[in-house]
């Protein structure tokens, strides 16, 4: 047999060994849920792989996982049918880091770093293999792809720089297929090596893991057995004849091993959802997703009649770290099943548009056939009907916190996704009627606190007709805008929209329960409280005076009116009503800057 063959990590690799050492030892027993989490997805990858090639699944062995403790070696095992892993792929996956849970930790250790950092908050992510070293001084990973026909062996130490790996001699550990790591525990941590440890951990971090997962137990049952009695008890009152023997029946325990399956593998999804509590579904999305805060709604439901198919969505309590991934549609967030198999969390705004591609969740259809690839997604007929359904209940769900009598959630929820649903008015002209009422202003008679167009309309006054609003760069410097002063005078409300984004939102609805929205920087603003004596009037006067003024600004202005707009200014700057508004100006100089 070919010697071992000594591969040094990729540098990050001790970096981050290092790193997941010195942050996570008070919270060791990790490394159970990431090791069965990797086994979860090498079985996912072989199930969904042999939908095309059955053959994968030749030999007959069961999808599951099985864990065996050997306490008095301080050594547990884990082993899984899944995909494997052939020799290069352990180099890759094992000696350098280019996974995403991994760079998810390192992302989130260093934004944390940054804002002057919760170290605890590490704990909650997936870290990975590595994690393995909190427990162990020695791994031996050994693995056997069905694209290879020899089975190789990764071995590991703690805070070494280098690992081998050599071709798997040892008839005994031949696998059919699948992975089986070794775990040799630290001294101090041996006690994991006790089965009943295992048995509540896996309890505990994979109930959701959809594989049979099998620890190894100890086993006793009951039996009668007949033994001689004791001829001492027999014997009474000075009796002293032989006794004659007596039979007599005791219960013993008679103890084996076995395999127990340890974990519920009935999907979330499939239960009925009266009898899955809160708790339950908030596990499930922590997770699946590698979440640390409970989302802020979830929703569950069938949908019957011309597309079947099951999901629970949820709302994330925070928008994902990092501003590169605001309207990022390539998310993982949505996991589509076709008949409980694992197909896709690779979506383009397949299932949702970009704007919504915050929402997280799980599909099941039985509807689309088991090998469907993306080009089939794009253009099936099921799937528009399935977008379509999902954005209801999504749309359902926000507004389900809008209407929450926790206040504070629907806060929460428009700092870290308002942006969103304002792309969705530019994006999506057909759920305008579900975004408007979602989207939230400050205004003119509420600097501090955001309203909802709901509130501005029932605030408006009998005669008004249209929606005032005014983009300004902050609440500050709208509210000084000598635009403002006819309106303020009249008690009329004007919202200020103040993020970039919210002027071209607004004028994409263009009206609210038909109510027009008005720029009131705009020219021609009529506050429908014109008296025309007066006007003409006025022009008479001061019609030298516009002329004389324009004449002099040349063509700095287009014009220069007589206004009614104006309390107490002598001037104001204005846009032609066809033009843009200083803001959007403001805006297009930002980005051809
Ligand atoms: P992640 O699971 O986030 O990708 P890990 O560090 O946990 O990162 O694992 C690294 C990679 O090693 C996995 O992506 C997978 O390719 C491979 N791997 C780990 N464990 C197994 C296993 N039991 N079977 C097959 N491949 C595995
Ligand atoms: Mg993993």
């Amino acid at each position: 047999t070919p010697p071992a063959e000594r591969y040094e990590y990729q540098a990050e690799v001790s970096r981050l060994m290092d790193l997941i050492v010195n942050s996570l030892y008070s919270n060791k027993e990790v490394f159970l849920r990431e090791l069965i989490s990797n086994a979860s997805d090498a079985l996912d990858k072989l199930r969904f792989l042999s939908v095309t090639q059955p053959d994968l699944l030749k030999g007959g062995v069961d999808l599951d996982i099985r864990i065996q403790t050997d306490k008095e070696n301080g050594i547990v095992t884990i082993t899984d049918t899944g995909i494997g892993m052939t020799q290069q792929e352990l180099v890759d996956c094992l000696g350098t880091i280019a996974q995403s849970g991994t760079a998810k930790f390192l992302k989130a250790l260093k934004d944390s770093k940054d804002a002057g950092g919760d170290n605890n908050l590490i704990g909650q992510f997936g870290v990975g293999f590595y994690s393995a070293f909190l427990v162990c001084d020695r791994v031996v990973v050994s693995t056997k792809s069905p694209k290879s026909d020899k089975q190789y062996v990764w071995e590991g130490e703690a805070n070494a720089s280098s690992y081998t790996i050599r071709e798997e001699t040892d008839p005994e550990k031949l696998l059919p297929r699948g992975t089986c790591l070794t775990l040799h525990l630290k001294r101090d941590d041996k006690g994991f090596a006790h089965p009943e440890r295992i048995q509540k951990l896996v309890k505990n971090y994979s109930q959701f893991v959809s594989f049979p997962i099998y620890t190894w137990q100890e086993k006793g049952f009951t039996k009668e057995v007949e033994v001689d009695e004791d001829p001492a008890e027999t014997k009474k009152d000075g009796q002293d004849e032989q006794p004659e023997k007596k039979k007599k029946t005791k219960t013993v325990v008679e103890k084996y091993w076995d395999w127990e399956l340890t974990n519920e593998t009935q999907p979330i999804w499939l239960r009925n959802p009266k009898e899955v509590t809160t708790e339950e579904y908030n596990e499930f999305y922590k997770k699946t997703f590698n979440e640390y805060l409970d989302p802020l709604a979830s929703s569950h439901f069938t949908t019957e009649g011309e597309v079947e198919f099951r999901s629970i969505l949820y709302v994330p309590a925070i928008a994902p770290m990092g501003k590169d991934d605001i309207v990022n549609p390539k998310t993982k967030n949505i996991r589509l099943y076709v008949k409980r198999v694992f197909i896709s969390d690779d979506f383009d705004g397949e299932l949702f548009p970009r704007y919504l591609s915050f929402v997280k969740g799980v599909v099941d259809s039985n509807d689309l056939p088991l090998n469907v690839s993306r080009e089939i997604l794009q253009e099936s007929r099921i799937v528009r009907i399935m977008r379509k359904r999902l954005v209801r209940k999504a749309f359902d769900m926000i507004l389900g916190i809008s209407m929450s009598e926790n206040k504070d959630d629907y806060d929460k929820f428009w700092e870290n996704f308002g942006k969103h649903l304002k792309l969705g008015c530019i994006e999506d002209r057909e759920n305008h009627k579900r975004i408007a009422p979602l989207l939230r202003f400050f205004s003119s008679q509420s600097v501090d606190e955001l309203i909802s167009l709901d509130e501005y309309v029932e605030n408006m006054k009998p005669e008004q007709k249209d929606i005032y609003y005014m983009a300004a760069d902050s609440v500050t410097s709208a509210r000084n805008t000598p635009f403002l002063e006819r309106l303020l005078e009249k008690d009329l409300e004007v919202l200020f929209l103040v993020d970039p984004i919210d002027e071209v939102a607004i004028q994409n609805l263009k009206a609210y329960k038909e109510k027009n929205f008005v720029d009131i920087s705009k020219e021609d603003l009529d506050l429908g409280d014109k008296n025309e004596e007066k006007d003409k009037e006025i022009k008479q006067e001061f019609g030298q005076t516009c002329d004389w003024i324009k004449k002099r600004l040349g063509d700095k202005v287009a014009s220069v009116q007589i206004s009614n707009r104006l309390s107490s200014s002598p001037c104001v700057l204005v846009s032609g009503k066809f033009g843009w508004s200083a803001n959007m100006e403001r805006l297009m100089k930002a980005q051809t800057a």
